[in-house]
């Protein structure tokens, strides 16, 4: 492909369109970092040629957002070309700092680095993200599910620095509370003032403002506004990878903030023990506090967000279609709220109060018909292939034996039948053997407790949950 660089885009403004629609899935920071920059000299079936500041675009964009952006170039044009990206010959001077880390280029020293914007501007408790109005401690609704971590965060925020829960690591799968969680805290620290300094961040925004601070050849001013923090909140960690140098300044700002009885809260969508590409070190601090997870939340625990959510739009749900919306929608709060927001939008719509009809159709205009999404599977069923996967009887499974191994089993089987089914508590108990709701809810802490430490624990459970589920769906 000689020349390629050159070559005119044979259907002009596509990628721009592409752009347009990328903007709309992203977060605007994000946005601004890694696609604002791009633009493409080929969009057609066969190739999208894209082109990018500097090399580093082309590692970031390739490992982060080559899904997305193949997805949204399918979306638009319905083609899936290759995808390539390649740095522009001469980027113009105002196109932001060069992420350029390759030593053999070095147009990075040779460009003057433009001004890096200022991260916190005004009083120290300004985060460095804009905080939500909505994501407060008042506004959350507290279940099962995440009592454990909403105690955990409010005692920080009551006390940071000052508890055992340093650094405190709340985990979950996407929409379940994490950043309303973090942000919440930030929010009590600022209002009541237990902290002076606060920093609310994005793994993504630390570390881009690493690469900045570095590309400016002046760290100060980035050391400034992490390692003086008095809270130092890191949402999405899974997030914060990539080089040797990264980590060393992750394990700095940890170290620093951790010898001065600093509070650090981090967010993450798995167990930290799980984390991909961290080191061991950084891994290890991560589980020198508190690990907690969230877990999804019950119907009982939807049916009062829903209504909550509904109080926020100055609308009243009637009990039974709160069940319903509930009972549809048990994926996630964010799910749950979009559905909601689409439920009040069609009465209004309609001219006609909120029903169970327009709740009906609602759920399905969102095509989440969920005996057909997630089919429904019993508690006696888990039993009978969790019992057959460890190769025991469900009496044996079920019954009073204390062995160390048939009490695992036990309970791996109880905290499934918790994820898996809409049972409350006490019926899983008397499913097994008649014990107590109590003695279900320390099998599944147990669980999960492990499941955070213990990676091949977790490959056991995956392994155990998929045999139970392919069950359902063959
Ligand atoms: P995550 O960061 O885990 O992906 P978010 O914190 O963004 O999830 O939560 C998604 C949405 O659900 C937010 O609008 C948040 O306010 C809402 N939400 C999550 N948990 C609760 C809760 N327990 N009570 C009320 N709203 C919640
Ligand atoms: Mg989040």
């Amino acid at each position: 492909m000689r020349g390629f660089v050159y070559m005119v885009d044979k259907h002009p403004g596509l990628w721009d369109q592409c752009l347009r629609k990328i903007e709309g899935k992203i977060e605007a920071d994000t946005y601004g970092t890694w696609f604002a920059q791009t633009s493409s000299s080929q969009l057609d079936a066969r190739l999208a040629l894209i082109e990018v500041p500097t090399s580093f675009f082309v590692d970031w964009l390739e490992e982060h957002w080559l899904d997305l952006i193949r997805s949204t170039i399918k979306e638009i044009t319905s083609w899936a070309p290759e995808i390539r990206f390649s740095v522009k010959k001469n980027p113009p001077a105002s196109a932001g700092a060069p992420l350029d880390f390759s030593t053999s280029d070095d147009s990075a020293a040779r460009t003057p680095a433009p001004p890096v914007e200022p991260v916190v501007q005004g009083p120290v408790s300004e985060a460095v993200f804009p905080l939500n109005p909505r994501y407060r401690f008042e506004d959350f609704i507290v279940g099962e599910s995440n009592q454990f971590s909403f105690t955990a965060a409010k005692s920080v925020a009551e006390s940071p620095g000052a508890t055992s829960y340093n650094p405190l690591v709340i985990y979950s799968g996407v929409g379940l509370g994490k950043t309303h969680l973090l942000q919440a805290i930030a929010d009590h620290c600022v209002r009541n003032g237990t902290a002076g300094r606060v920093v609310y961040t994005s793994a993504e925004r630390f570390f881009t403002d690493y690469l900045k601070a570095i590309q400016k050849q002046d760290t100060s001013a980035y050391v400034e506004i992490y390692r003086n923090a008095d809270i130092l909140l890191i949402d999405d960690i899974q997030f914060y990878v990539k080089t040797e140098a990264c980590q060393r300044e992750l394990l700095h700002t940890f170290n620093t903030l951790y010898q001065l009885n600093k509070q650090i809260v981090l967010s993450s969508d798995r167990p930290p023990s799980t984390l991909k590409g961290f080191e061991d070190r950084l891994i290890s601090r991560f589980q020198w506090g508190l690990v907690s997870d969230i877990d999804r939340p019950d119907l009982e625990t939807r049916m009062a967000i829903i209504n909550q959510k509904a109080g926020d739009h100055g609308v009243r749900i009637p009990a039974d279609v709160a069940r319903f919306m509930a009972e549809q929608v048990d994926s996630n709060i964010r799910e749950l709220e979009g559905a909601l927001t689409q439920l009040i939008t069609f009465s209004v719509y309609k001219r006609a109060p909120v029903s169970l009809e327009i709740a009906r159709d609602t759920i399905k205009s969102l095509g989440r018909v969920k005996s057909m999404t997630s089919p429904a599977i019993s508690i006696s069923e888990i039993q009978r292939r969790t019992a057959g996967y460890f190769d025991i009887s469900v009496e044996m499974l079920t019954g009073a034996t204390r062995r160390q191994e048939i009490t695992t089993a036990r309970h791996i089987c109880m905290y499934l039948c918790r994820r898996l089914t809409q049972a409350p508590l006490k019926s899983i108990g008397t499913e097994f053997g008649n014990r107590d709701h109590t003695t279900v809810i320390h099998a599944c802490r147990n669980i999960a407790a492990r499941l955070s430490t213990d990676p091949d624990f977790q490959v056991l459970v995956s392994r155990i949950q998929n045999r139970v589920q392919q069950f359902v769906s063959a």
